[in-house]
């Protein structure tokens, strides 16, 4: 063999190890998650941000599943992102769904393959952890306090428009189950689950919206743009369809708003003001006024409806 093809030969040995290497290498950090679960912030869904924003999108997309449990599904969902752009896959499926009638105007339906809510009358308010459950507690500012804090501001907000409810109004702990079932006695409402977030890394930062269902999106999406127009940090983290203990179980329409990053410094301190706050709140109670009068107008193609069973504890940690 000449010197030359023996060196290219060396070569391309050379990079077939490194491709394995990096594959490993993946494989170690999408496992490694598991070991998230015990902290304080673990309920969080910053680790599965897939499809957020293109900014985060390359060092999320191996930081999916932080549960050895988490489905199959999920990982292949990551898996064909690489193939259509982001927003494609999230907000613009290529199918139109097969949506069922809606008889009435009312919200609850087991899975919410359905068009969004639109003259609705009740609007749930879950303010995240509470109790032995502080959430995220960054430099002395609590999760669980701010989000009962904005929960109380966006009730005042929704006065004369809607009968709101709390699901917790107070310190005390309420299980993801116990929400859940909170939810089970209204036929014609829909949920808003209210949390801070929190990353390892501190760079990252704005709001974020989640939902699963189809009947979820255009309510998560007005929400996530009237976050977006009061964050002077960013424009938008984006709106993030996942599977979650408190957007998949619910039978009504539900999304769960990410209202900024305490493990971000200058967005933990505009979070800890109470006129940004408040007009975080304000922007949650546009967004259902408008869902209200207008239904799922303007808001765009509906996602596919997506047939996955209900999220579990075994599945992921997070929320
Ligand atoms: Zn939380």
């Amino acid at each position: 063999m000449k010197p030359p093809r023996m060196i290219l030969g060396m070569i391309s040995v050379a990079a077939l190890i490194a491709w394995i290497l990096s594959a490993c290498s993946s494989g170690s950090g999408y496992g490694g998650y598991g070991a998230n679960n015990g902290s304080n912030y673990s309920d969080h869904n910053n680790f599965n941000n897939f499809g957020a924003s293109p900014i985060y999108y390359g060092s999320y997309e191996r930081e999916l599943p932080h549960s050895p449990g988490y489905s199959v599904p999920h990982t292949q969902q990551v898996a064909t992102k690489t193939q259509p752009t982001k927003t494609q896959a999230i907000e613009a499926p290529q199918q139109t769904p097969a949506y069922q009638p809606i008889s009435t105007n009312k919200t609850k339906d087991a899975l919410g393959h359905k068009p969004g809510p639109k003259n609705f009358s009740t609007v749930i308010i879950d303010a995240g952890h509470g109790g032995k459950d502080s959430g995220a507690i960054v430099n002395g500012v609590s999760e669980k306090k701010l989000a009962l804090d904005i929960a109380r501001k966006l009730k005042e907000k929704l006065r004369g428009s809607f009968k709101a409810v709390f699901i917790r109004n107070g310190d005390y702990f309420v299980s993801l189950d116990g929400r859940v079932n909170a939810t089970k006695k209204f036929d014609d409402a829909v949920l808003v689950s209210i949390h801070l977030n929190h990353s390892s890394t501190s760079y990252v930062r704005g709001p974020e919206t989640y939902y699963f269902r189809v009947d979820s999106y255009s309510l998560a999406k007005r929400m996530q743009q009237a976050m977006a127009a009061v964050s002077p940090i960013e424009k938008s983290r984006g709106l993030v369809r996942r599977r979650l203990r408190l957007t998949r179980n619910p039978q009504i329409p539900s999304v769960l708003v990410e209202i900024g990053y305490l493990s971000n410094s200058s967005e933990r301190s505009l979070l800890s003001q109470a006129s940004y706050r408040d007009q975080m709140a304000t922007a949650l109670a546009n967004a259902l006024k408008d869902q209200n009068r207008l239904g799922d107008k303007g808001m765009g193609k509906l996602p596919e409806p997506l047939n996955k069973p209900l999220s579990r504890p075994s599945d992921s940690s997070s929320l």
